[in-house]
């Protein structure tokens, strides 16, 4: 993974997104800082998870300790090798057994198109493997970037302080900071999200509002996010381009008995919707692409939401 990353990913793009990620979480500072329904000894927690995340992008600093540990004999039988490299992983794992937590571990190799963020350790990981086109590119537009990845990994931060990320601390320990009111004025906030999705056809079935709603909230601050780091006044042009990235970074294709199955059992909507729903909340969407109220995509002002945003 850390070859695959030096090699086809490099140390200017490593450099690059992470200085996104550390403008994100500088974003998210100040939409906390400027809510109105979290206590104020919440919102410092918030802010204090914020500063303690980890950020693993594209490949690891260090190699993996495990593999300065194991010892290959050329010219040993390949069974032998095998059993004895599974000997060795074992025992560096038992060695781990009452040891403080190593946070500069990565739970994903560099290669992996994939990405998360691991609320038991406090920290997010977007692989070399996830960081090329039609996601992120060094030779891309900020705007470009910022729809690709950028909201992407505003979804995955702010699972560290919504209603799943306030059961854990800024170490990742078990432990809930948000009080009972925290969590009623969220609940408010849930129904409203809940409802943009609840009933929508997709494949010919409905979407389950309430299923979905964690990861709805989660689109929803991550494209507030990005379009915060954008400016309110960016040319229309220039948030096409944020858009149409973003809406790039969800194709996806699906046989339709698939599509039925996921509807029922995923915690994240269907990808079209992943696109066509959260857009509609946000002011840039409509001076984008100039949208009416005869337009199919327009929400009145009214019905619009964002969570985090100030
Ligand atoms: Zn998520």
């Amino acid at each position: 993974g850390q070859y695959y990353g030096k090699t086809y990913f490099g140390a200017d793009a490593k450099a690059d997104i992470t200085a996104m990620v550390k403008e994100i979480l500088q974003q998210y500072q100040v939409q906390l800082e400027h809510n109105t329904w979290l206590s104020p000894a919440t919102k410092q927690k918030a802010i204090r998870k914020l500063a303690t995340m980890k950020i693993k992008m594209g490949y690891p600093d260090q190699l993996f300790p495990l593999y300065a540990t194991l010892h290959v004999e050329p010219e040993a039988d390949l069974l032998p090798t095998i059993l004895q490299l599974s000997q060795q992983t074992q025992d560096f794992w038992l060695q781990q057994v009452g040891q403080p937590v190593d946070r500069n571990v990565w739970g994903m190799p560099g290669h992996l198109v994939n990405a998360c963020y691991d609320p038991m350790k406090n920290d997010i990981t977007f692989p070399a493997g996830i960081l090329q086109p039609p996601y992120y590119s060094l030779n891309w537009t900020r705007a470009q970037n910022l729809g690709g990845t950028g909201a992407t990994i505003g979804h995955e931060i702010s699972h560290s302080f919504d209603n799943n990320g306030a059961l854990y601390d800024e170490y990742g320990t078990l432990n809930n900071w948000w009080t009972v009111e925290d969590k009623q004025a969220f609940d408010k906030l849930v129904t409203a999200i809940a409802d943009q999705f609840d009933g929508l056809l997709y494949e010919g079935v409905k979407v389950n509002g309430r299923l979905t709603v964690s990861e709805n909230i989660a689109d929803n601050a991550g494209m507030a996010v990005a379009l915060d780091l954008l400016g309110d006044s960016a040319d229309p042009k220039v948030l096409q381009d944020f858009f149409i990235a973003y809406a790039r970074s969800w194709a996806t294709k699906m046989r339709p008995e698939r599509a039925k199955t996921v509807l029922r059992q995923d915690v994240h909507a269907p990808a079209t919707l992943r696109v066509n729903v959260p857009v509609q909340n946000f002011e840039a969407w409509y001076q984008a692409f100039d949208v009416q109220p005869t337009d199919g995509m327009y929400r009145l002002p009214a019905k619009r939401v964002t969570i985090w945003r100030r």
